[in-house]
C-alpha cells in the first residue's frame, strides 16, 4: 500500500500487515510508524491525500474555537492507536481559508476522512478519543 511519509511528503509503498515493528521512509530514513497529529497546508495536503492508501482523518479546527481546544488532546490520543493505518492530520481553517471553503466546511471542528482523496466520511462536531477511535476503526 502506498504511504505518504509525514517528514519528506515522498511516497512509500509497505506490504499490509496486521501490525508493524519497524517501517521507514525510502527516502528520508524517518520511521513512517507516525502516531502523532500532522499538520496540512494548502501546499502539501493533495499530495498527501492523494497518494495515501490508508485513511487520512482531518481535523478542521480554529484557534479562537473552544470546542476544537477540546477536542485536540482527544484527538492526539486517538492516533496514538494507528500507527500506518490511518493517518491524523489538521487543518487550521483560520490560516488555510481555500481548503475550508473547498470543502464546505461551515461549522468547527469538522472532521473529514478521505481515502485516495474521495471524502469518505464527514461529521461536525467535537468528539472524545474513544468515538474518535471506534470511527477510525470503522473505516480502515
Ligand atoms: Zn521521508
Amino acid at each position: 500500500m502506498r504511504v505518504v511519509c509525514p517528514y519528506c511528503f515522498n511516497v512509500n509503498n509497505v506490504p499490509k500487515k496486521e501490525s508493524y515493528k519497524k517501517a521507514n521512509c525510502g527516502h528520508c530514513k524517518e520511521s513512517l510508524l507516525f502516531d502523532d497529529v500532522l499538520e496540512l497546508y494548502a501546499e502539501n495536503f493533495d499530495s498527501i491525500v492523494v497518494n495515501s492508501q490508508i485513511p487520512v482523518v482531518v481535523d478542521f479546527w480554529a484557534p479562537w474555537c473552544g470546542p476544537c481546544k477540546m477536542m485536540a488532546p482527544e484527538f492526539q490520543k486517538a492516533a496514538k492507536n494507528f500507527a500506518l493505518k490511518a493517518l491524523f492530520a489538521k487543518v487550521n481553517t483560520q490560516e488555510e481559508q481555500a481548503l475550508a471553503q473547498r470543502f464546505d466546511v461551515r461549522s468547527i471542528p469538522t472532521l473529514i476522512v478521505f481515502r485516495e482523496g474521495e471524502v469518505i466520511y464527514r461529521m461536525s462536531g467535537a468528539m472524545k478519543e474513544a468515538a474518535i477511535v471506534s470511527l477510525v476503526e470503522g473505516l480502515i
